[in-house]
């Protein structure tokens, strides 16, 4: 297996201290060794070969634990590598399955669609690719901290297997994922409304029947209220079963509950192999993604798709767009905020602004009840099958079902 070196080393970069409490010196600090973290950090040396970049990362090893369904779409995963026949690929999936609260199957027709990783080779790739390129890969080691200085760098407190040192950067790039701490050390507001965090929980399942080239997906106020239920193959046979749903519109059992509750009536015979919990951001981009020396990236600036809940591929978008904002300020001698509002801007172009209209379709479609959603997947179901593409379906229900017209309008406005 592909695995990066697991040991604690010393910083590079200027060293201006000695023995206990040593500072090091470097151009670029990464928080966080996700897909945020670790491609900002390789864009960074691509971009800029002269700077040191330095990539933090709190776990003792690059990709675990593994807090996800593993799924992603092709066309974005292809802008940052090529999955035929990659190492970190576990599935292939050519196939979509919706499936509505009365357990009818609409499938959609499609070409190859997606992809399953291996998120602990994949994130380890992505890290060690970073590392090729001479960046720092610092495991077991936390950012605890941090404070400015008057000339406009950051001093960040490092927490580590040997103790605690500091590092001191021109710009920090904070992916520090979900639970994020950097961007509101820096002063930025991360907060979440309750209704827009997902609690998720998910099994590895062993020995259940589906299509080993399908992903499916269920909805329903009683199988996972304000998310949706998935089934992720990694291979015949064996599968990420899992569930997101919005605490505060749950009847008191938790995700883990619900969860189980499902699989013993979808799927009885599946042994559980492996288990995660972990919270998922269906909100907006924060309204900023940047100060003095700083950026914000991947879902530590909550910036998943908040109607699928898909994350990497942002996170990756975001973290290339940090990796070059962050190297050309420094080379320009300006890491104010003024110059690096240049990644917000990028960024909502990107996919920021889309988020918002995702956004605003995600809460419409909250009003709608089980029964629409089971008359819906009837209505798709007269499609013929070969021709039954989700424009198709969304057209044919924007005339069956009246309900919806406004639901588009908001998507639209
Ligand atoms: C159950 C579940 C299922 C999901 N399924 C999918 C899916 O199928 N497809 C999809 O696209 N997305 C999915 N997501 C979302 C996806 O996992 C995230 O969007 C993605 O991992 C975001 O990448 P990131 O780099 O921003 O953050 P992360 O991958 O969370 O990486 C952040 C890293 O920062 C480290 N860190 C945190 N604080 C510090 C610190 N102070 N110092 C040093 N290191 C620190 C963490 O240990 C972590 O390694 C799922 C999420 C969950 C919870």
């Amino acid at each position: 297996m592909h695995r990066l070196p697991q040991v604690h080393r010393p910083l590079p970069g200027r060293r201006v201290g000695d023995g206990h409490g040593v500072t090091h010196d470097t151009d670029v600090l990464v928080i966080g060794a996700g897909p945020a973290g670790a491609v900002a950090a390789w864009e960074a040396k691509r971009a800029a070969p002269e700077l040191d970049v330095v990539l933090l990362e709190r776990d003792a090893g690059v990709g675990v634990p593994v807090r996800c369904a593993e799924g992603v779409g092709d066309a974005g995963l292809r802008e940052f590598a090529d999955p035929d026949g990659a190492p970190w690929v576990a599935r292939k999936i050519t196939q979509i399955v919706f499936v509505a609260p009365d357990d009818t199957e609409v499938k959609v027709a499609g070409r190859a669609v997606a992809w399953i990783l291996d998120r602990t080779r994949f994130d380890a790739f992505l890290a060690e690719r970073a590392v090729a390129l001479g960046a720092e890969l610092r495991v077991s080691t936390e950012a605890a901290g941090m404070t400015c200085e008057p000339d406009g760098r950051w001093q960040v407190r490092l927490r580590g297997v040997t103790g605690e040192e500091t590092c001191r950067a021109r710009v920090v790039i904070a992916a520090d994922g979900v639970e994020a701490m950097v961007g509101r050390w820096a002063g930025l507001d991360t907060r979440v409304p309750a209704r827009d965090m997902e609690s998720c929980a998910q099994y590895v399942l062993e020995g259940c029947d589906f299509d080993p080239d399908a992903i499916y997906l269920q909805f329903g106020d009683r199988i996972a209220p304000g998310g949706y239920a998935w089934l992720f193959p990694k291979g015949p046979g064996v599968a990420n079963v899992g569930l997101g749903l919005v605490a505060l519109k749950a009847d008191g059992r938790n995700a883990r509950q619900y969860l189980d509750d499902w699989i013993a009536r979808r799927y009885p015979r599946g042994a559980k192999t492996g288990s995660t919990v972990g919270g998922v951001i269906v909100h907006t981009t924060i309204r900023q993604t940047y100060t003095d020396g700083v950026l914000v990236a991947g879902d530590a600036a909550h910036m998943i798709n908040p109607l699928s809940g898909g994350g990497i591929v942002n996170a990756m978008k975001a973290g290339r767009l940090a990796g070059r904002v962050a190297t050309a300020a420094i080379r320009a001698g300006d890491t104010s905020a003024s110059r690096l509002s240049a990644y917000h801007a990028g960024w909502m172009a990107l996919l920021g602004d889309d988020h918002l209209k995702y956004y605003r379709l995600k809460r419409a479609l909250e009003d709608l009840d089980d029964q629409f959603f089971n008359s819906l997947a009837r209505t798709a179901n007269a499609i013929l099958p070969e021709k039954r593409t989700l424009r198709r379906i969304f057209t044919h229900a924007l005339v069956k079902h009246p309900q919806l017209i406004p639901v588009a309008a908001r998507f639209f406005i």
